[in-house]
């Protein structure tokens, strides 16, 4: 068995190791080794030591090697400011001193930051993404990002007030971004890929989360003080005649002072007590959402 050797990063169409036509471009073997038989490619051995390329083939442009001076996506700027990167040199292509994508190298570009949000009960995780970007690049980072925040940033007390302002501050820098004009062509590195837009990928219903978690706390604390005044129970009044202010007892406790006999949901009228014989106080609620009556009889 044979370890593959270290060799020089493939440069596609970088005019270093040109393979022989109807020769598989890696899978070379080792170097001062008798050549082998010509290899299947797609035989395990001899598999190149780097990423596959996608369909396309090296020159297909699907996998890109991080140029000299281009940090690949995601990694922070190198300590060093580097000199613009030249792809060929072609004096006069860019001005000099324009700001050039760091991510695909394309200009015009400008100067900004995208932010996402992860919250994680009590983790959080702050996501950031300094440029300079071109206009598509630039565009894809705010959507990645703010897809991410969309439905991964609500977890936490605090990344329920963190995550707005994220996404806030995203709608700024996105703006930046629409004002841009479209790259010029021939960009020496491939850009991002914008993606669909946001409001049309299913995170957007992230969005609707805090929504429907607020909606289910009122709910919860509406049915939880939603006193289970039914007929039969007894209740004993707090309050005043003219500030009742009901509490359900048990039936045997000296302070239950009347009956429930009837109750009517979604009306706070007494006289539709009138109906019921016995009742001779009425009590009715409509401070809460659902309101009701209570007929109530000494106990
Ligand atoms: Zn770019």
């Amino acid at each position: 068995m044979t370890t593959p050797p270290q060799q020089p990063p493939f440069q596609p169409g970088g005019g270093g190791y040109v393979p022989p036509p109807g020769q598989p471009p890696y899978g070379q073997p080792p170097y001062g080794q008798p050549q082998p038989p010509y290899q299947q490619p797609g035989q395990p051995q001899g598999q190149p030591p780097f990423p596959q390329y996608g369909p396309g083939g090296p020159q297909g442009g699907q996998y890109q090697q991080p140029q000299p001076g281009q940090p690949p996506y995601g990694q922070p700027p190198y300590g060093q400011p580097q000199p613009p990167y030249q792809p060929q040199p072609q004096p006069g292509q860019y001005p000099q001193g324009q700001l050039q994508c760091r991510f695909c190298g394309g200009v015009p570009a400008v100067e900004a930051t995208v932010r996402g949000h992860q919250g994680f009960i009590v983790l959080m995780r702050f996501l950031k993404l300094q440029g300079p970007f071109c206009k598509t690049c630039g565009t894809a980072a705010t959507r990645d990002l703010t897809a991410k925040s969309m439905w991964q940033g609500w977890w936490g007390i605090a990344s329920l007030i963190i995550n707005p302002i994220t996404m806030f501050l995203n709608l700024g820098t996105y703006s930046k971004f629409k004002n841009l004009p479209e790259p010029a062509p021939g960009a020496p590195g491939r850009p991002m890929d914008p993606g669909k837009p946001l409001f049309k990928r299913p995170v957007a219903l992230g969005l609707l989360l805090p929504i429907v978690v607020i909606a289910l706390l009122v709910t919860l604390a509406n049915l939880t003080s939603e006193p289970s005044a039914a007929v039969g129970s007894c209740v004993y009044n707090k309050g005043t005649a003219a500030k009742p202010n009901v509490k359900v007892v048990d039936c045997t406790a000296s302070e239950a002072d009347y009956k429930v006999v009837g109750r009517i949901d979604g009306t706070a009228n007494g006289d539709e007590c009138a109906r019921f014989e016995d009742s001779t106080v009425s009590y009715t609620d409509e401070s809460r959402s659902k309101k009701y009556t209570l007929c109530l009889a000494p106990n």
